[in-house]
């Protein structure tokens, strides 16, 4: 049998991690998609406990398809080295990806032979390789169960493929160190529904916009700033203006603000009014910045012959 089953394996997964992981895949009807899995775990005498404290998104330059997914590593390097700063026990636990837009209900041959590969490389510090799999997408109101998935785990210099059965995964309420806000009940009324400052679908929307229509700006986050792109914003004349887009979750649907940073003059004025507005995502942010940006420029036209005719 391909696939077995143990009782020495328990993971531990965060409702806000799988609300993460539910609304990427929101995001991708048509392609497979994923992310690292980050955490800690302990292991005794052959019993293992893996912690899932965090979700890192495949990045701007992930390639997919609906049969393949390549992420973006250099990305997700760096995301990790900020969040290692601040919480040095965590480690690589492993990725997720889905099969929900190929109808594929396990891990293909080439996920094994990739998962397989990487356990026991000695550039990966855990002892595993856990994989969670997103099989189908299903017809819930629960946002918990919009999609059934499956939880794998590959030991070092061990062949087999262990799958997790429901009673060796405990799902439990805790925040995630990454994405930043994920699961953090800050802000929150009383009666709302606990998934909705955990669950933010335009994230999704947000990463697919601004890695494909801006490509220069990247997602960032840190303890002060929470999380935020940063970048050049291409302009009609030619010219680029740097941006942060800033996202604040404090509230219980997050708002958006950019701040142009040393905007040319014919961007002064502009500048000043765009960061007064709060904006409900950070792709409407973008959008209405650019447009303002560039009629402005146009505006202004005269002053900017010089780019015109370069
Ligand atoms: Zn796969």
């Amino acid at each position: 049998m391909k696939y077995h089953a143990t009782n020495d394996i328990r993971l531990i997964i965060p409702k806000a991690a799988l609300l993460t992981v539910f609304d990427e895949c929101d995001g991708f009807d048509q392609d497979e998609t994923g992310g690292r899995v980050i955490g800690t775990f302990k292991e005794h005498e052959g019993k293992l406990e893996i912690r899932v404290t965090g979700i890192i998104e495949a990045g701007p330059q992930a390639r997919r398809s609906n049969v393949m997914f390549f992420q973006d590593g250099a990305y997700q390097e760096r995301i990790f080295r900020e969040i290692e700063d601040q919480h040095r026990e965590i480690e690589h636990l492993g990725n997720w990806h889905t099969h929900h837009v190929n109808g594929l209900q396990n891990l293909s041959g080439g996920d094994i032979e990739t998962y397989h590969r990487t356990v026991n490389h000695r550039n990966h510090n855990a002892p595993f390789f856990y994989a969670l799999l997103v099989t189908a997408k299903r017809r819930s109101a629960d946002p918990l169960r919009r999609y059934t998935v499956k939880h794998y785990v590959f030991r070092r210099g061990d062949e087999r493929i262990y799958e997790l059965s429901n009673r060796q995964v405990e799902i439990a309420d805790a925040p995630l160190v990454w994405p930043a806000g994920a699961g953090h009940s800050h802000g929150k009324r009383d009666g709302e529904p606990k998934h909705e400052v955990r669950s933010n679908p335009n994230r999704a929307y947000d990463n697919e916009i601004v890695s494909e229509f801006y490509r220069g700006i990247r997602p960032f986050s840190n303890a002060k700033l929470g999380m935020y792109w940063r970048g050049p914003l291409e302009l009609l004349d030619g010219s680029a203006v740097e941006v942060v887009l800033l996202e604040d979750s404090a509230a219980a649907a997050a708002t958006y603000s950019v701040t142009l940073r040393e905007p040319p003059a014919a961007l002064r004025t502009l500048a000043e009014e765009i960061a007064t507005v709060e904006f409900p995502s950070a792709r409407a942010a973008l959008i209405t910045t650019e447009r303002s940006c560039n009629r402005a420029l146009y505006q202004h036209g005269g002053t900017h012959k010089v780019h015109f005719s370069a």
